[in-house]
């Protein structure tokens, strides 16, 4: 379906690494789109879902999880306050990754790099998994997202920062979390081809965009997962996500779209490694199939794996992972959110729910 000349336009986009970033952070982190040289294949082991690692039935031959299973058929209300509770929200951790963060956590206590408040089992893992468990590099790995906590100041954001511009902002970049995957996922939609970055600059600055961006993914870990794991009565650590990239191609790919596009994929990749489940891109036409051509040259395996270029027929792929009632019916799904504006305006989902909160809190 490439012609010969779309191949030739195609190489007019090149996509380089950023100087002294090689390695730093996989996924789209650290990509020079106007000039640089080709790429260089890397090859990454593949992990299973990261809610494996926390995964109630562990090995044959292990007692294990019997009294976690049953506490699954509890209805919520039974587990409040208990030890069960603690259970889901922490999940079981698996022998293996115990041992080698602990080992790492112990690293990072000695050299002074464990600040009490980052102290949690989850997030060292989710540092090692992202540099395959080699510790020295989750260790510059993690260092690097502690200065950026701090020059970001990212825990005194939900105290200095109200983005009062937050309906504006979604009318120009309409996007949010709607409901869970079949598995107890939140998801994450975002109809990318109907966001206009005029507006979006009239309406807000990027820097008050990105700002937002990170309030939204400090959210997602401590509320949104934890209610997410209570709802489903196991532990959920990452996100589904579908964009609609309807229209999208290279025109789009402005300089500004650019800029915005790599500031927020570097904060993901380096500073929230291991959230994303899958990701599903629908509507992919030959112009964004070119671009997604020239971008995922540079990505590494283990997330190339976890993106689905999809087309016009994508439902199907989408309802495996997504039950209808979770999905706008402006994706063929059933739900509306009329209450609220719009499936995109509702922020839907356990974290939505009082008695779930409420337990959280406890
Ligand atoms: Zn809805």
């Amino acid at each position: 379906m490439t012609s010969p000349k779309a191949e030739s336009e195609d190489r007019e986009v090149i996509i380089g690494r950023g100087e002294g970033e090689n390695e730093s952070c996989s996924g789209f982190q650290g990509l020079k789109f106007d000039f640089g040289s080709g790429s260089k294949s890397r090859t990454k082991s593949f992990h299973p879902p990261i809610e494996t690692h926390w995964c109630l039935n562990s090995s044959p031959g292990k007692k294990a999880s019997s009294s976690i299973k049953s506490v699954l058929s509890y209805p919520l209300a039974k587990f409040r306050k208990s030890k069960s509770l603690k259970m889901i929200l922490e999940g079981a951790r698996d022998p293996k990754d115990k041992q080698i963060v602990e080992s790492f956590r112990e690293m990072l206590i000695q050299e002074d790099l464990l600040p009490p408040k980052h102290d949690d089992y989850h997030t060292l893992l989710r540092f090692l998994r992202m540099r395959d468990f080699d510790v020295s590099k989750s260790k510059e790995m993690f260092q690097n997202y502690l200065k950026w906590r701090k020059e970001f100041r990212v825990d005194v954001l939900p105290k200095e920062f109200n983005f009062t511009e937050y309906n504006e902002v979604k009318k120009c970049y309409p996007h949010g979390y709607h409901g869970v995957d079949r598995y107890g996922r939140p998801v994450y939609i975002e109809r990318t081809g109907m966001v206009d970055l005029n507006k979006l600059g009239e309406v807000t600055t990027f820097e008050r965009f990105i700002k937002y961006h990170v309030s939204e993914q400090e959210k997602t870990l401590k509320v949104r997962y934890p209610a997410c794991s209570l709802a489903a009565k196991k532990h959920i650590a990452s996100t589904t996500s579908i964009l609609d990239v309807n229209g999208v191609g290279m025109s789009n790919f402005s300089k500004p779209a650019r800029y915005l596009f790599t500031e927020i994929q570097k904060i993901d990749s380096c500073y929230y490694p291991e959230t994303l489940n899958q990701l599903f891109i629908i509507n992919a036409g030959s112009g964004f199939r070119m671009l997604w051509k020239a971008i995922k040259a540079f990505l590494d395996a283990r997330t190339v794996s976890k993106i689905q270029v999809l087309g016009s027929n994508y439902l199907s792929v989408l309802l495996e992972a997504v039950d209808p009632s979770n999905l706008p019916t402006f994706m063929g799904g059933n739900c509306k959110c009329s209450d609220y504006g719009g499936c995109l305006m509702s922020d839907r989902g356990p974290w939505k729910n009082p008695e779930v909160l409420e337990m959280i809190q406890v």
